[in-house]
């Protein structure tokens, strides 16, 4: 007999939720960080998706760490991630696949013990994994409206930071989604530390760097004040690795380091609105001495002032730009 309980339950096929009833449209794909298709809103269900030929991908990413994702991909194509702390595993992300050999090969690795999300558009079928293992499945209070399928084990934290585990906290970067959530993990095998930043901080392909987006299908810019928020949460965490939202983008050394080098480039960029003449000199090769003595310096450690999504999506580039150096 099956576990999955929730088999027959609508999954969107854009973003790989679940929802706990039928329903016409998605709220997270309408929303201007996702999109729908050409052809509209589609659904499937995890039942469809088995017999669609979609299994379970088990494989280690790191020391301590093991993806866990669907094969073939499907709607966004993100991998969970399970960390084995010694105090249980976490399941941290999620996507829209779950069956019952997947189960059973989490179980022969120690099952969930917990698992914590960063954003909506990775809950996939979370409530699912929740009920199935037992646990409870962490979700930021500030987006608690983007959950599809509410249920008891759904447990709501609010505030910057919420352990849950003695080497492992939730900090609430707030770039992406006002509720973003990364994971940091004092206790990894490598004694260095590690962060799992889901796409709140998006590991780029070149894996020694990352970028803030507050929409990456649609190529929204975060806003300066929300990652300079992020960047001083994030400075009292020492991490090695970073664990980026997709199958091998995993920055592998120096991983506090390079979060701040990316936050310090992308405002660098993101702040310069020099003279337009120079053309490319002007942008790239223009008054960067400036930008970094001035702004991205004052940047980095000026107010983190505003919360995150304050004014939320309608804070147009007024606000960045008023905001400025
Ligand atoms: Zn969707």
């Amino acid at each position: 007999m099956s576990r999955i309980e929730g088999a027959r339950l609508p999954v969107c096929r854009t973003c790989g939720v679940q929802y706990g009833a039928a329903r016409e449209d998605c709220p997270i794909c309408l929303d201007e960080r996702q999109y729908l298709p050409a052809d509209g809103q589609q659904w499937t269900t995890l039942h469809d998706l088995r017999v669609a030929g979609h299994r379970g991908r088990i494989e280690e990413e790191g020391p301590g760490v093991i993806g866990v994702g669907a094969a073939p991909s499907f709607a966004v194509g993100q991998r969970a991630l399970l960390i084995r702390s010694p105090h249980g595993n976490v399941l941290w992300d999620c996507f829209g696949y779950l069956d019952d050999d997947l189960v059973r090969e989490v179980e022969s690795l120690g099952g969930v013990s917990a698992v914590a999300v960063s954003h909506p558009h990775f809950y996939g079928a979370m409530t699912e994994w929740g009920r199935v293992f037992g646990a409870p499945v962490y979700v930021h209070e500030a987006d608690r409206e983007w959950v599809g399928r509410p249920d008891p084990v759904v447990e709501f934290w609010s505030g910057e930071t919420r352990a849950i585990a003695p080497d492992l906290t939730l900090v609430n970067a707030g770039t992406h989604f006002e509720g973003g959530s990364v994971l940091h993990w004092s206790g990894d095998p490598d004694g260095r530390g590690a962060l799992f930043s889901g796409d709140i901080f998006g590991v780029v392909a070149d894996t020694r760097w990352l970028t803030f987006m507050y929409s990456f299908p649609n190529y929204i810019p975060e806003r300066p004040r929300t990652i300079r928020r992020a960047i001083a949460l994030m400075e009292r965490f020492a991490f090695d690795r970073v664990y980026g939202a997709f199958w091998g983008r995993v920055v592998v050394a120096d991983g506090s380091a390079a979060l701040r080098r990316s936050a310090e480039r992308y405002l660098r960029f993101a702040l310069d609105d020099g003279p337009v003449d120079g053309s490319a000199e002007g942008t790239v090769g223009g008054p960067v001495d400036g930008s970094i003595g001035g702004s991205v310096g004052g940047s980095l450690g000026g107010p983190a002032g505003g919360a995150a999504g304050e004014g939320g999506a309608a804070s147009g580039p007024g606000d960045a730009l008023g905001d400025g150096s």
